[in-house]
């Protein structure tokens, strides 16, 4: 068997198109022009390259991209006061804080500091316990594409056996429980997890979420599988440049699957195209107006 690829790259450019649709129709019908505000502290240069993303597609799809980058070495009082202001800035909907922070700052703190209907990240705690309560929140934007890359390629997934490797509160828990919503049998493996190879070998659905090079391998792959690979690693070539890996390994694993993601071009430009609908969905709930529907071909 070779799986299908299933193409995170062209699935996010149709959703980014059609959100920007859906903007371009807010400014017309209701003067509402979305806003995003992305805050990064340091100079991690990995969280540079995501942010500067970001706010391109954020700009790209007719909305306001407003950017606060940070001393490493501003204080913890300095960003909550930050975040106190975009909170009350009428055009700001969406609040992002790139983690992860340095470590004299209480990351849970300055989450929790969001005002939860701005969250457009889903991480706090308000969030997290509408989405375990069925409740009608943010959802975080990794595991919302995932489910949307599923939904695509299976349809229907009751009584499907999914199987989540890695705990994560920003993948692996609300993945959980998006996939719960679907009426999957869901387990989540972690670190202590025994004989990981034999769980993951019963899922129908394998989602890889831990951030170490292809841990998940081929072999423990059950024919006919749906593989979600949502790690991004950077390798070090022999020619001094790098390439990115993912969690699950690709080519033995393809040998088994029904259909794999890619890395790159899977999950990765799925979260900043669900980032941008987290925005306009904000936008409209702070404007107490519909939410625009997402075209059939999304
Ligand atoms: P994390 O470090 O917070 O969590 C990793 C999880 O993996 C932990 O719950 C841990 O229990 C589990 N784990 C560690 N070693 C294990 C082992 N040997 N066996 C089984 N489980 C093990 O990581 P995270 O933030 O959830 O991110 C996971 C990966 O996903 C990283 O590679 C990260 O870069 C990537 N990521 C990608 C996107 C994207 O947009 N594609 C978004 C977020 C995270």
């Amino acid at each position: 068997m070779s799986a299908d690829l299933i193409d995170g790259k062209a699935f996010a450019e149709k959703l980014k198109a059609d959100i920007a649709r859906q903007v371009s129709a807010l400014k017309e019908q209701y003067d509402l022009t979305p806003g995003l505000a992305v805050v990064l502290v340091g100079e991690d240069p990995a969280s540079q390259i995501y942010v500067r993303n970001k706010n391109k597609s954020t700009a790209a799809a007719g909305m306001n991209s407003f950017e606060y980058p940070m001393e490493s070495n501003v204080s913890e009082a300095e960003l909550l006061d930050l975040v106190a202001r975009l909170n009350n800035d009428p055009a700001v909907h969406g609040i992002l804080v790139q983690l992860p922070l340095p470590p004299h700052i209480n990351e849970a703190a300055v989450i929790d500091a969001i005002a939860p209907e701005k969250d457009v990240d889903g991480f706090h705690v308000i969030n997290s316990g509408l989405l375990a309560t069925g409740g009608n929140g943010m959802v975080p934007c990794t595991p919302l594409g995932c489910i949307m890359l599923l939904r695509d390629r299976l349809g229907d997934m009751s009584g499907l056996e999914a199987v989540i490797v890695g705990r994560s509160n920003i993948v692996g828990k609300p993945m959980a429980q998006l996939l719960l919503n679907e009426n999957c049998t869901v387990t989540i493996a972690h670190s202590r997890t025994r004989d990981l190879a034999r769980v993951v070998g019963r899922a129908d659905i394998v989602i890889a979420a831990v951030g170490r090079p292809e841990l998940v391998r081929g072999s423990w792959i059950r024919d006919g599988a749906t593989v979600i690979d949502v790690g991004i690693n950077r390798m070090a070539k022999e020619d001094g440049k790098s390439r990115l890996v993912g969690d699950v390994e690709y080519a033995e694993a393809a040998k088994h699957a029904a259909a794999i993601t890619p890395v790159p071009g899977g999950v990765g430009p799925m979260t900043i195209a669900v980032l941008l609908k987290n925005t306009v969905t904000a936008a409209c709930r702070q404007a107490n107006i519909p939410e625009p529907e997402l075209s059939s071909d999304v």
